[in-house]
């Protein structure tokens, strides 16, 4: 009783078959190719599952994307990574496969695994944050993710921190991952040096060496997401905060001062414990096979079969 499960990413789509027991059978990356047009994409997931259905007689598939999604309609609204504009993507999944297909939101999925699988395991509520090229939020409360009224719930990354800050993409101005991504470390460590080309692992040993300036930018980055954490912290009261994405790896001298930053922020309660995430990479693609593996009980999740829709076009 297997099931498929994708999760695609601006630059990869990682896709899977998962057992019963959560653990992957398979797995495999492909190339997104988002250069190639929306329709190109579209296309790429339909065939990868399709190629992944042939091998393994799956029950079911799961699918996370990113970017604003409605769980409800199973439509991608709006993904400018993948150039995705209101993309009925459950529906056309499940017409390619003839399989029931769950669809969800690419950090809540990772949330799930972690939730399910992973470093959350043992915590009814917890938040997991993926601080990489931008800063996210699964809020997980009792097992199950957060949607919020319009799918919106999470958006930590845009929570402002630094009020009159740096311009963000969303509009604003002084937003959580405008400092504290790792995006944006790679960014304030190049303005403040004029030395392009480090990334925020780089930046972290250039800090460990002594560079005033490293450590700086790496400092404001881990007291920028500290507020961010104490904010979400006072608002939801979570068990733990399983911190992934690429700075999951970061190591003592992210995770020593993060613990401790947050713990003066919060002045009148203890801090809940702050962790790396356990699954990696694989966390979005995880929780989809976990969102497929949900649908399999329920009568009610029965593929409607449509007419194929004139895909992006
Ligand atoms: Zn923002």
């Amino acid at each position: 009783m297997t099931v498929i499960a994708l999760d695609v990413g601006g630059t990869q789509i990682k896709a899977g078959v998962l057992a019963d027991d959560g653990s992957l059978v398979h797995a495999e990356r492909r190339a997104t190719g988002a250069e190639r047009g929306p329709d190109a994409v579209i296309e790429t997931v339909l065939g990868c599952a399709a190629e992944l259905a042939r091998g393994c007689a799956p029950v079911a598939a799961g699918i996370a994307v990113p970017g604003l999604v409605d769980e409800a309609s199973g439509t991608a609204v709006f993904a400018p990574n993948l150039g995705w504009h209101q993309v009925p993507v459950r529906d056309w999944l499940a017409e390619e496969l003839g399989l029931p297909v769950a669809f969800g939101h690419d950090v809540r999925a990772g949330g799930l695994a972690e939730a399910r699988l992973g470093a959350g395991r043992g915590s009814r509520s917890f938040l997991f944050v993926p601080v990489g090229t931008g800063i996210a939020a699964a809020v997980v409360l009792d097992g199950e993710p957060l949607h919020g009224a319009h799918g919106f719930a999470g958006e930590l990354g845009h929570l402002v921190v630094r009020p009159g800050g740096e311009a963000c993409p969303c509009g604003n101005r002084g937003c959580l991952e405008t400092v504290a991504s790792a995006t944006a470390i790679a960014r304030r460590y190049a303005r403040a040096t004029g030395q392009h080309g480090f990334s925020a692992k780089n930046v972290q040993g250039i800090a460990r060496t002594g560079d005033p300036v490293a450590a700086a930018v790496w400092r404001e980055a881990v007291e920028a997401l500290a507020d961010g954490l104490a904010a979400a912290v006072n608002l939801l009261d979570p068990e733990r905060i399983v911190i992934g994405g690429g700075l999951a790896q970061a190591g003592a001298s992210y995770f020593t001062p993060l613990r401790t930053a947050l713990a003066e922020r919060l002045t009148f309660r203890h801090a809940p414990p702050v962790v790396p995430a356990r699954l990696g990479h694989q966390a979005g693609c995880l929780g989809a096979g976990l969102l497929a593996q949900d649908l399999r009980p329920s009568p009610s999740t029965a593929v409607s079969r449509r007419p194929t829709p004139g895909k992006l076009g």
